[in-house]
């Protein structure tokens, strides 16, 4: 392709020069900016049918940040062997480890974080998206529809909550629903189910608090909601239970190739040989690329800002409401960069506002800010009036990873024989992983099969992973018998979401192994109400070193090096 045209435009509308080489596969870009945003857009310029774009161009005075790596490093893992190293404990990877226990396989899943689900995994909408604005032919969409379809099987093996709510995506002209026609029609034909449009009157009675606005909706039934570190931490669990290793605090920092193979793969915990990797490393799917030679696609991340809304809040849709594309944006409705959110009931009863987009040079910027919280507040509350401010409990952003060509890379490398990419995996990455990490475990077996693997099926797998206890969604006379059983459950430690003792003892002996506050939080929701842990975090801290039988010094909040108590002041003889 002649891309000299776009360099003139480059030029012309940017005021920069940008160098452009290209392969079979890839268009390589290099150059200078002023600002992330040009740097991002001059990228898009060059997304080619059939080619990926890697975008060296450089941000102006732009220093990288480390990238945060564990603060451990012993030989745990050093001389092991395995089958498949699974790189990336979110729900890519940890969706990917479980369905390769389905053969006898030796399976290791790496994460550099003390838990799964500390990536994009646990900082999303939990949204089990229908995939109405999707465009024809892409894995989003092929992932997107396939796993919409299983998450009600999948999340009753796994034990894990999930409701299929509907959406709502509200418009606010009338010339809109003329192109809402065209997404029932286009629905259809990609198999979603029951997608049609709502008018004016039957939104404003379904859902009042959005009366004034909407002109009417489009509505899918299939839309649903997960808590999406709970499912990832399921499938990691449930991995485990069938025979996967999972090493936590563990990260890959070198691959080391031959003959066009992957034969050791560095971590800080020691060196260890795998006869195929798959890499799910969310942000850094390029970069643990690029460790194997094979760069061929880049990660431009993209933060998103959420805001948590107390349960018990009034003035807040009991729909789910999305705010559809107005009349300004309808032509980017489905461009990839959001979905537009919405206003949202979690699986757990929290409401949610957000994300929005905010493109940023930091893949691991998890900050959030005002102007993010004042925008995503500012869009909702629009379209929902009664919504209030001080409603708001807590905000997080979490980081997408897309490609500039907005879709998943699923495939096995063209470079690197024994290299599976799971790569670019931004949203829907929660609604496909159940579809795709099928797809990628047969990858994996076939090409085990190819190289003389014997690839055998699994007789012990169990792809059943007990459901955690939840005292407070017992009735009387079935909380009074688990009480008799184990007095702990009738000892209530987080009052805001009550939890009890029980609970969180549970979640400390969980199969991962993981006895951080924060790994408790995710598991169980103690410190997640409206206090945000100011009560139940020193007696969490104090039952995890008591059950673990460490000094409460030594427990931390999250990775290592994040310990609550630094010392004692005065010792109280109890
Ligand atoms: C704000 C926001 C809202 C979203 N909402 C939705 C939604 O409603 N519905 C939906 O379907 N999708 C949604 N998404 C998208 C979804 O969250 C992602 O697609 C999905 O979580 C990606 O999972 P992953 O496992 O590929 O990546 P991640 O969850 O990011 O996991 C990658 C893991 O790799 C680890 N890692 C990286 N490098 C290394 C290394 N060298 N060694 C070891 N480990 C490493 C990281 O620590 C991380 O844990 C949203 C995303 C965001 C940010």
């Amino acid at each position: 392709m002649n891309f000299e045209k776009i360099v003139k435009q480059v030029r012309k509308k940017y005021k920069t020069e940008v160098a452009v080489r290209e392969d079979e596969r890839s268009v390589f870009l290099t150059g200078e900016c002023d600002n992330w945003a040009d740097v991002v857009a001059i990228g898009k310029m060059f997304v080619t049918e059939g080619k990926h774009v890697v975008n060296d161009i450089r941000l102006k005075g732009y220093v990288e940040k480390p990238e945060r790596l564990p603060k451990v490093s012993d030989n745990s893992l050093d001389g092991t062997d395995w089958d498949v190293v699974v790189i990336g404990g979110g729900i890519s990877g940890c969706a990917v480890a479980r369905e390769l226990t389905r053969n006898k396989l030796r399976v290791l899943l790496v994460e550099k974080h003390s838990d799964v689900a500390r990536g994009a995994s646990g900082a999303n909408n939990g949204m089990v998206h229908a995939g109405i604005d999707l465009k024809h032919q892409c894995l989003k969409l092929k992932y997107g529809v396939a796993g919409n379809a299983i998450y009600g099987d999948v999340c009753k093996e796994l034990g894990v909550d999930f409701r299929r709510s509907g959406q709502y995506v509200i418009f606010d002209s009338r010339l809109i629903r003329f192109f809402a026609k065209g997404t029932v029609k286009r629905a259809e034909k990609h198999g979603i189910p029951g997608v049609r449009i709502v008018g004016k009157k039957e939104i404003a009675e379904i859902e009042p608090r959005v009366k004034d606005f909407a002109v009417g909706a489009l509505y899918a039934p299939s839309t649903g909601y997960v808590s999406p570190y709970q499912l990832t931490i399921a499938y990691a669990e449930n991995a485990v239970q069938n025979g996967a290793k999972v090493s936590l605090n563990t990260a890959v920092t070198a691959l080391e190739t031959e003959n066009g193979n992957v034969t050791r793969v560095k971590t800080n915990r020691g060196t260890v040989t795998a006869r195929c990797v798959v890499n799910c490393a969310g942000v850094f799917a390029d970069r643990i690329a690029d460790m194997a030679g094979d760069r061929y696609f880049s990660i431009h991340p993209r933060r998103g800002t959420d805001l948590m809304l107390d349960p018990k809040a009034q003035g807040v849709p009991t729909q789910t409401i999305s705010m559809g594309p107005t009349l300004k944006s309808v032509s980017k409705f489905g461009s990839g960069s959001t979905k537009g959110g919405g206003v949202i009931r979690t699986a757990d009863g929290n409401y949610l506002l957000g994300p929005d987009a905010v493109e940023i040079p930091d893949r691991e910027d998890v900050s959030t800010n005002q102007d993010s919280v004042n925008n995503v507040f500012g869009k909702h509350s629009q379209v929902c009036p009664t919504l209030r401010r001080g409603d708001i409990i807590a905000y997080f952003s979490g980081v997408r990873a897309p490609t500039y060509e907005e879709d998943f890379i699923i495939e096995r490398s063209a470079k690197v024989a024994n290299l599976v990419h799971v790569a670019g995996i931004q949203s829907p990455g929660i609604t496909a992983a159940p579809a795709f990490a099928k797809d990628v475990a047969k990858i994996v077996a076939d090409y085990l099969a190819s190289v003389g693997v014997e690839v055998l099926p699994n007789e012990r797998f169990d792809p059943v992973r007990p459901r955690p206890v939840k005292a407070k969604y017992l009735n009387d006379e079935e909380r009074d018998k688990l009480i008799k059983q184990d007095p702990d459950f009738g000892k209530i430690i987080c009052r805001c979401e009550e939890i009890s003792l029980g609970e969180i003892k549970r979640a400390i002996h969980n199969p991962l192994g993981v006895a951080t506050v924060d790994g408790v939080k995710r598991r169980v929701r103690a410190g997640m109400g409206r206090c945000q842990g100011g009560f139940c975090m020193p007696l969490v801290t104090d039952i995890i070193a008591k059950e673990t039988g460490v000094d409460v010094t030594e427990v931390t909040k999250d990775d290592v090096g994040s310990n609550i108590v630094v010392g004692k002041l005065k010792e109280v003889q109890q």
